[in-house]
């Protein structure tokens, strides 16, 4: 049974590897997670233009 947190990195990772400025499809979805036990940031950078994307979610 996956956690949430598992989840959630799974759909970013097989669903958001798309840089939105570039266009750049980063294959291996490159996120990076991290917690302070009441968020999770998950962050990406684009390989190609260095942008970065994050998405903040709140822990219940
Ligand atoms: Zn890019």
């Amino acid at each position: 049974m996956p956690t949430m947190f598992e989840r959630i990195r799974r759909r970013y990772e097989t669903t958001d590897k798309k840089c939105p400025d570039c266009g750049y499809v980063d294959e291996d979805g490159n996120w990076d997670s991290r917690t302070d036990g009441r968020q999770i940031v998950y962050r990406h950078v684009c390989p190609s233009c260095d942008a970065s994307r994050e998405h903040t979610f709140t822990i219940k």
